[in-house]
């Protein structure tokens, strides 16, 4: 048995193979018609980028899909959910202006755009998904309330899951803060030995959790969320990930993808945009140099058939030498790995695949010449 994953390199010599004409073909192959009825609500799913990066999909391209949901008479918005750390998306007002900095207003997207946790993140409904780490889930409540999805995810880097595609879309995009806080919740950071007291982490936690004592800067563990939004501002790094729980945290993402699709059985379309492939998220505020040429795009009604074949695809090319891959350059070597070493992406996918979030065994077809 195999999930079936549509895909399309970026060659155009022509109008007809520029990427608007792609994603249409992408749409017509994956019969992602099917997944909506007439005036049903449809959540096409984004990261509209921390202000200062620029690596998120284009709303040009994401312009397409919309007019193909319209097609169908459905309706859709754009939408994602409210950030743990302090940024600019951090509720609801900020996030909306942010996004329309992006070029995700109605002008451009031609959706309504919908922060699905409300104003302050806290708009959730708890799931049953009854997994090891989770009985329930907190997922954003117009995710929850859409009647179907479609997830258009940028395929990166990332440095506690090793990868951010259609898995980590679903899970920490889709829940509620209350939900991210739980998913954060065993891999809150270490403060190192050798603080000057400069104090500069301190205003950076969003509850409060760190202060300065005669010995330098503590952290209250009960307090901290673990949203290591402070793990960046020591310009010492002396605020230290913690990689004891990173496994445990993977799995716990991937438990909360399951709840985010739980009311949607044949209802949710997958894309994963294979270009400015970064080693980091988008939630960071700078978009660094990309670890492997731009590939394509690929769709699927599997997220993880299609997080697999996105995984290999970026494995299958040479690495660049001026980026942060600091080894794995060569083909068919470990790309995420060769950044993140202590992260392990292929959790979100195994695990994936162990509580019936998805098949990792795909078919590639390719319709780059259809
Ligand atoms: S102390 Fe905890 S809650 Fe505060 S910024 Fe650091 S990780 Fe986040
Ligand atoms: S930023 Fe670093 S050096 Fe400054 S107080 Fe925080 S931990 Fe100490």
């Amino acid at each position: 048995m195999v999930s079936k994953v549509y895909f399309t390199d970026f060659k155009s010599r022509t109008a007809k193979d520029n990427k608007i004409n792609k994603i249409k073909k992408l749409f017509k192959a994956a019969n992602f018609k099917e997944l909506m009825n007439k005036n049903e609500l449809v959540a096409v799913k984004l990261h509209f980028g921390e202000k200062g990066n620029d690596s998120y999909i284009n709303p040009v391209l994401v312009r397409q899909v919309v007019d193909k949901i319209y097609e169908t008479g459905a309706k859709p918005f754009i939408t994602d959910t409210n950030t743990l750390y302090f940024g600019s998306r951090h509720n609801s007002v900020d996030h909306i202006k942010t996004a329309i900095l992006h070029g995700f207003d109605y002008a451009v997207s031609g959706a309504p755009l919908i922060i699905a946790d409300g104003l302050l993140g806290n708009y959730t409904k708890n799931i049953k998904i009854e997994q090891k780490h989770f009985k329930h889930v907190k997922v954003a409540g117009d995710i929850e309330n859409a009647d179907s999805m479609i997830v258009m995810s940028h395929f990166k880097g990332h440095k506690m899951a090793g990868f951010g595609g259609a898995i980590k879309n679903l899970a920490m995009g889709c829940a509620s803060v209350e939900g991210k806080i739980e998913q954060h919740q065993c891999v809150k950071p270490n403060i190192m030995e050798g603080c000057t007291s400069c104090g500069i982490c301190i205003n950076s936690c969003p509850v409060n959790a760190l202060y300065l004592d005669e010995q330098g800067a503590k952290m209250d563990y009960d307090r901290c969320i673990g949203c290591n939004n402070c793990i960046d501002k020591c310009s010492d790094s002396l605020i230290e990930q913690n990689w004891e729980n990173i496994n445990e945290f993977t799995e716990k993402i991937t438990e909360y993808a399951l709840g985010a699709v739980k009311n949607k059985k044949g209802k949710i379309g997958y894309m994963n945009f294979l270009m400015n492939i970064t080693p980091d998220c988008d939630c960071l505020p700078w978009s660094d140099r990309p670890i492997v040429p731009d590939i394509g795009i690929l769709v699927s009604h599997d997220p993880v058939a299609l997080d697999a074949a996105s995984y290999d695809l970026v494995n299958q090319q040479k690495g660049f030498k001026n980026s942060k891959l600091h080894h794995h350059h060569h083909k068919g070597e470990d790309k995420f790995n060769g950044v993140w070493d202590r992260a392990d992406g292929h959790i979100q996918i195994n695990y994936g695949h162990k509580i019936g979030l998805g098949n990792p065994n795909y078919q590639l077809i390719d319709i780059s010449s259809k």
